[in-house]
């Protein structure tokens, strides 16, 4: 799903983007997220963005999965 390296540059990244995401879904700002984690090359940052839309649904299906589990 996620690409283990960057399409451009070719550093790995497939590592950080379940702390990305765990992050960003706890409502920390994507940007600041990515600063912290050291990914500062432009080509990185938007394999990460562009994943935004993706990481919205994931976001979405674990609410509903954890609606699901609560009980009544
Ligand atoms: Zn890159």
């Amino acid at each position: 799903m996620f690409p283990v390296r960057c399409f451009t540059c070719g550093a790995v990244i497939g590592d950080k983007w379940e702390e990305y995401i765990s992050r960003v879904s706890q409502g920390e700002p994507p940007g600041k997220v990515l600063d912290e984690m050291g990914i500062r090359r432009y080509c990185c940052r938007r394999m990460f963005l562009s994943h935004v839309d993706v990481s919205d649904e994931l976001v979405k299906f674990a609410s509903m999965a954890k609606l699901k589990m609560a009980p009544p």
